[in-house]
């Protein structure tokens, strides 16, 4: 199952065209565009994972009586593929492997084993090469993993199908790397001790969407959560975490715990900012502390990371009853210098030290 030629593939009826393709990926945005094939395989009880495939994307058939659309059984990764000098690259796929099944065994799903996890996308990377966007663009890719059995009763399903599609994206935020401003949700939470918020699960982002909803009316483009049982710790926002930058060189971010989602950029970040000389702290941090600071100006910078956005610099916080800007209200020197220097691993222009990229041959 899990040598190369375990993926079969199946040929496309009907490829894009070259001229097509250029023109969808002009000015592709975020997740609209889709390359033209997809990765599938199918996992049951008595067989495990089996029939993998490679193939035109095309809907899925299932059963109105899928759990998934029951019981929201369901579990995504994200990552990017890049086009760099030594070819193309992905940055840190084992940790999208790992983090899968993490998420697998908190929703009481099978896990996908880690080679088979990579084999899967870099049979899509490469089947989908051209898809790829040149300078600042890359390839979004999307694993994830649905409960496919008919149903309705009440425990872990006994059939999913896991699947890869591939987006070719711009950058996340319109306008490119702009501070953002950020929505304090006042009335909702994300995740809850014992909950699912350290999976990277649907149903974390179906809560959500109320608030991104009230950030979005309130002229936001975020929103910040705060933690479900004193509704005073920052966790961090709807699908990006969130560090600190303040003026005595130190990078405070919240502890992970069971309530956070364990970014892969945060933990790239966390690990650049040492080497870049900053004092890293994992701890609480609250919102009030977070006015006071960046009305002192103690707190120098604020920024988001997440893989789809990559590093954005917070310029101002909305709540409420008011608001409050940090530093210049732009990208802070620090955010900026974070951001290059993983940009700079992730797009083969710098040196890669820590063995993140892994070229796809
Ligand atoms: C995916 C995600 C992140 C960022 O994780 P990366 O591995 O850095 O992309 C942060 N928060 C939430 C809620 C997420 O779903």
């Amino acid at each position: 199952m899990t040598d190369k030629a375990s993926i079969k593939h199946i040929k496309h009826p009907s490829p894009t065209s070259p001229e097509q393709r250029a023109a969808l990926m002009q000015n592709p945005g975020f997740g609209k565009v889709f390359s033209d094939h997809m990765v599938t395989m199918k996992w049951t009880a008595e067989k495990g994972w089996h029939d993998a495939e490679i193939k035109a994307r095309a809907p899925f058939s299932i059963d109105p009586a899928a759990a998934v659309l029951h019981y929201a059984q369901e579990i995504f990764e994200g990552m990017k593929a890049y086009r760099t000098k030594d070819g193309i690259a992905l940055f840190r796929p084992e940790e999208n492997a790992r983090r899968l099944a993490m998420s697998a065994e908190r929703m009481a799903m099978p896990a996908v084993p880690e080679d088979l996890f990579i084999e899967a996308v870099e049979t899509l990377v490469r089947t989908d090469a051209d898809w790829i966007p040149d300078g600042d663009g890359s390839l979004y890719l999307r694993p994830f993993m649905f409960a496919s059995e008919a149903f309705l009763g009440v425990r872990p399903a006994s059939e999913y199908i896991f699947c890869v599609i591939a987006s070719p994206v711009g950058a996340y935020f319109k306008g490119g790397y702009k501070a953002v401003t950020v929505w304090v949700s006042d009335d909702y939470t994300r995740a809850a001790p014992g909950g699912t918020g350290a999976a990277k699960c649907g149903g974390n982002y179906a809560a959500s969407l109320i608030a991104q909803a009230e950030a979005t009316k309130n002229g936001c483009d975020q929103v910040v959560f705060l933690d479900a049982a004193e509704h005073r710790w920052v966790e961090e926002l709807g699908g990006m975490n969130v560090c600190f930058v303040m003026d005595d060189g130190t990078l405070i971010t919240p502890p992970l715990g069971g309530t956070i989602l364990p970014g892969i950029t945060r933990n790239s970040i966390l690990k650049l900012a040492q080497e870049a000389g900053l004092k890293v702290e994992e701890k609480p941090y609250s919102i009030e502390q977070w006015r006071k600071d960046a009305e002192s100006g103690k707190l120098r910078e604020a920024f988001a990371c997440g893989t789809a956005a990559v590093v954005a610099g917070i310029g101002a916080v909305r709540f409420r009853d008011g608001s409050f800007s940090i530093g210049n209200s732009g990208d802070g020197e620090v955010t900026a210098r974070l951001r290059a220097d993983l940009v700079g691993i992730q797009r083969g222009n710098a040196a890669d030290k820590h063995g993140w990229v892994r070229l796809v041959k």
